[in-house]
C-alpha cells in the first residue's frame, strides 16, 4: 500500500526518485492503433531539472500523465520510490497524486471562482489538512512565489505569468517531490517564461524536488540538468550536469478529504452558481409545498371529522337498533344497519344488556326532531337524551360543552350552536344572552339515534309547547335533555305506556377491549350494533386513501422537480469538466468528484425542502385563517405534524439524492486526461 512508503533517509546519489522501464503507450483511434511511446527506459532523481523536448504530437504530455499517475502505460514499469505504480488503482493513484506530485499546465487550470489562496489550499483540503494550517501553508507558498499581496484575486485578475506562479505555487501545496510542468510557458511572453523556468529550476536546486519541464523551446536547454529528446515516441536522453546533492523531500503527514471538507468545496461551487442552485431549488420547494400543503389539509380535515365523531359519544357505547343485522354494508356511520326483520328494544331488554359480561349499562337512545321558537325566532333542533345520571362520570359519555353546564332537572337542554344562533339571529349574533332563557320546543318526532341511520318512526301528533331552559350550549348537530326529560317525551308518543318500543339504546362497555365481544353478544341476541370505533376504523381508512391520493399529487410535482435536478447537474457535469479534471489531477479521488456533487444535490435538496415546507405551511395557516371563524370548524383544517416535516425533507433530500447520482458518477468517472483536455 503507498501508505506503506517511507522515502529513504539518506539517499545516495545515482538512487532515482522515478524509474521509467521499457513502457510503451498506445492508443485506438478508431480501428487505427496509435502509438504514443514506444519503449521509454530513463531515471531522474531529486533535484533534478529535467527537460523534454519534441515535436507536437511526439509523445511528450502522454508521457508526463503517466509519470504522473492520470494514466497507466499499455506495457512496461513506472518505480517511485522503489514502488511499481504502473498497475494501481485509481485510489492508489489518486493517493499518488495528491502526496507525490504536483502537476503544472500550460493553462494553468485554475479554478476561475477561487482566489488565488483557495486555489493553493484546494490539494490540501483533498488532503484532509485542517484549516489553519493549510491557511497559513497556502499564504506562505504564495510568498515563495513572490505573489502574497495578490492572494486575494482571482485568477481572471491576474496576468498569465502570475497566474502560472500561483498554479506553480499549488503544485508545491503538498510539497510533492517530483513536480511535473507540461508546457508552462506556453501561454506566456518570453520574458514571464524565463522567470518561470527560474523559479521552476530553483524548485529542483534549492529545495529538492525533482522537476520534468516539457517544451517545444530549445532555448530552455540551458535550464536543464538533463534533456530529453522525444519523437515519435522514442527517447534519447542527454546528460548536462551531475545533480547538485540535495535533501530529499519529507512527504508531510498527509490523509485524504473528509465529508466536511467536500462539504466546504460543494457550498463553494453551489454559492457561485447560486441563480442555478436557487432555480432547482425552487422546483424542490414546489413539490414540497404542495405535498405539505395537501397532505397537511387532509391530515387536519381528518381530524375534525374524528373530533365530531367523538363528539357523537364515548369511544366504548356501543349504538343498539331494533333491526336486526343485516350482511350488508350501510354507510361510513352504519356498516352493519339496513332495515330487517324488527326486534323489540323494552325496558327488559336494557335490564338483559346490563347484564350481559362486560356491560356498565344499557339506556334509552333517540333522536327527538322539534321545532324551536325563541321571541318569533323559530328552527328546527334535533335533540338526543343524556345519559342517566349515574353513567356521567364515565369519561366521554358527556358532550362537550362550549358555555353554560350539563344540568339534570327537567326540560333543561344543552342546545347546538347552530340552533342558537340561528334563534338569537343577526349577522354577529351574541349567543350567550340564551344561556337561562327559556325557548319553546314543539317536538315533531322520534327516531332511533341519528347516529344508527335508522328511518323515521313514531306518532303523527306532535307534542306541543314544552318550555325548555337553556343551560349550555354544545358545538355538534345534536342538543341533550336530561333522561327522564327523554323518557317522558316518548311515553307521549307511545300509545300502549305499558310495552313501550325503544327507537335504539346504547349499552356501555366496561372497557374498550370489551367493545367487540359485548357487540357480537348483542348481535347474537338478533340486534344490529353500530360502534364509534367502527365508524373511526373506516374514516380511518376513507382518510387513508385520500391522504394517499393528495400525497401522489405532491410527489407527482416531487419527481418532476427531481428531474430538473438531474438534467441541471448533468449539464453541470458537462460545464465543469474541466474543474473536475483539475481536481482528479491534484489528487481528488472518484468518490470525493461524486460526493462533490452529490453534496451539491443534497444541499439544494434540503434548502428546497425547508423552504418549501414554509411555504405550503404558510399556505396551510392562512387557509385556518380563513375558515377560523366558521363553527363547524373545531381547529384549522390545515395541521403540519412532524412527521409531515420529517417526511418533506426527506423527500427534497431522497428526490435530490437520486437525481443528482447520475450525474456525479458520471462526473466521477471522468478520465482526468480527457476532462482536461477539452479546451
Ligand atoms: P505531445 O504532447 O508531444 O504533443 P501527446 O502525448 O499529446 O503529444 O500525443 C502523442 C500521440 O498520441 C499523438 O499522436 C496523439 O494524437 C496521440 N494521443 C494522445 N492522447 C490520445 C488519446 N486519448 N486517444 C488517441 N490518441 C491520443
Ligand atoms: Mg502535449
Amino acid at each position: 500500500m503507498p501508505s506503506d512508503w517511507a522515502p529513504p533517509l539518506s539517499p545516495q546519489e545515482d538512487a532515482p526518485l522515478v524509474r521509467i522501464n521499457h513502457i510503451t503507450k498506445e492508443y485506438l483511434r478508431g480501428d487505427e492503433k496509435v502509438i504514443a511511446l514506444g519503449d521509454v527506459s530513463f531515471s531522474i532523481s531529486y533535484g533534478t531539472v529535467a527537460v523534454v523536448l519534441g515535436p507536437s504530437g511526439g509523445g511528450k504530455s502522454t508521457l508526463l500523465h503517466i509519470l504522473g499517475g492520470m494514466d497507466r502505460p499499455t506495457t512496461g514499469n513506472i518505480y517511485v520510490l522503489g514502488d511499481d505504480i504502473s498497475h494501481w488503482k485509481s485510489d492508489q493513484l489518486a493517493q499518488y497524486r495528491r502526496e507525490t506530485v504536483g502537476f503544472i499546465f500550460q493553462s494553468f487550470h485554475l479554478i476561475a471562482n477561487m482566489t488565488a489562496l483557495e486555489n493553493v489550499e484546494l490539494p490540501l483540503m483533498l488532503a484532509g489538512v485542517p484549516k489553519e494550517h493549510r491557511h497559513l501553508r497556502a499564504m506562505e507558498l504564495l510568498d515563495r512565489v513572490g505573489l502574497a499581496d495578490r492572494h486575494n484575486h482571482k485568477p481572471g485578475e491576474l496576468s498569465g505569468g502570475q497566474a502560472q506562479r500561483v498554479a506553480i505555487a499549488r503544485a508545491l501545496a503538498a510539497d510533492p517531490p517530483l513536480i511535473l510542468a507540461d508546457e508552462p510557458t506556453g501561454n506566456l511572453d518570453s520574458q514571464s517564461g524565463e522567470e518561470i523556468m527560474a523559479l521552476l529550476t530553483s524548485l529542483a536546486h534549492e529545495d529538492g524536488h525533482c522537476v520534468v519541464i516539457v517544451t517545444h523551446n530549445e532555448d530552455f536547454i540551458p535550464y536543464a540538468d538533463k534533456v530529453l529528446r522525444i519523437k515519435d515516441g522514442h527517447v534519447q536522453e542527454q546528460v548536462q550536469s551531475p545533480p547538485p546533492s540535495t535533501h530529499p523531500i519529507q512527504r508531510g503527514n498527509l490523509n485524504r478529504a473528509g465529508w466536511l471538507t467536500l462539504y466546504a468545496l460543494a457550498w463553494h461551487s453551489l454559492v457561485h452558481r447560486l441563480a442555478r442552485g436557487l432555480l432547482t431549488g425552487l422546483g424542490i420547494a414546489i413539490g414540497v409545498a404542495a405535498m405539505v400543503l395537501l397532505i397537511g389539509l387532509g391530515s387536519g380535515l381528518k381530524s375534525n371529522v374524528v373530533q365530531s365523531v367523538l363528539s357523537l359519544g364515548p369511544l366504548n357505547a356501543i349504538n343498539v337498533s331494533p333491526q336486526a343485522a343485516h350482511s350488508q354494508s350501510g354507510g361510513i356511520l352504519s356498516p352493519n344497519v339496513v332495515s330487517g326483520p324488527s326486534r323489540p328494544i323494552t325496558q327488559k331488554t336494557l335490564d338483559r344488556f346490563s347484564r350481559l359480561p362486560g356491560a356498565r349499562g344499557a339506556y334509552l337512545n333517540a333522536t327527538f326532531v322539534a321545532g324551536a321558537t325563541y321571541k318569533g325566532r323559530s328552527t328546527t333542533a334535533a335533540v338526543n337524551p343524556l345519559p342517566p345520571e349515574k353513567f356521567w362520570h364515565v369519561p366521554g359519555v358527556l358532550p362537550t360543552i362550549i358555555q353554560g353546564h350539563v344540568s339534570d332537572k327537567p326540560l333543561h337542554a344543552l342546545v347546538p350552536l347552530s340552533v342558537a344562533q340561528a334563534l338569537v339571529g343577526g349577522t354577529h349574533p351574541k349567543v350567550s344572552q340564551l344561556l337561562g332563557k327559556t325557548i319553546v320546543f314543539r317536538v315533531e318526532t322520534v327516531s332511533g339515534s341519528l347516529f344508527t341511520g335508522q328511518g323515521l318512526t313514531g306518532p303523527s301528533h306532535p307534542i306541543r309547547n314544552q318550555s325548555i331552559i337553556v343551560s349550555g350550549f354544545v358545538n355538534s348537530g345534536l342538543g341533550f335533555v336530561p333522561y327522564s326529560t327523554a323518557m317522558t317525551w316518548f311515553k307521549e308518543f307511545s300509545s300502549n305506556t305499558h310495552d313501550l318500543h325503544y327507537p335504539g339504546a346504547t349499552v356501555l362497555a366496561h372497557s374498550l377491549s370489551q367493545v367487540t365481544p359485548l357487540t357480537h353478544r348483542i348481535g347474537s341476541m338478533g340486534y344490529s350494533t353500530t360502534t364509534l370505533q367502527q365508524a373511526l376504523q373506516s374514516i380511518n381508512k376513507s382518510f387513508g386513501l385520500i391522504e394517499t391520493g393528495l400525497g401522489a399529487v405532491g410527489g407527482i410535482a416531487l419527481v418532476v422537480a427531481g428531474l430538473m435536478i438531474g438534467v441541471v447537474m448533468s449539464m453541470a457535469v458537462l460545464e465543469r469538466r474541466r474543474e473536475i479534471g483539475i481536481l482528479r489531477a491534484i489528487g481528488a479521488r472518484k468518490r470525493d468528484i461524486s460526493r462533490l456533487f452529490l453534496l451539491e444535490a443534497l444541499s439544494i435538496g434540503l434548502i428546497g425542502g425547508i423552504v418549501g415546507i414554509g411555504v405550503g405551511s404558510a399556505v396551510g395557516y392562512a387557509i385556518n385563517a380563513v375558515v377560523d371563524h366558521s363553527p363547524q370548524i373545531s381547529h384549522g383544517i390545515f395541521t403540519l405534524p412532524l412527521w409531515l416535516v420529517g417526511t418533506g425533507l426527506l423527500f427534497g433530500a431522497g428526490v435530490s439524492i437520486i437525481a443528482g447520482a447520475v450525474p456525479a458518477s458520471h462526473a466521477s468517472s471522468l478520465n482526468p486526461v480527457d476532462a482536461l483536455r477539452q479546451e
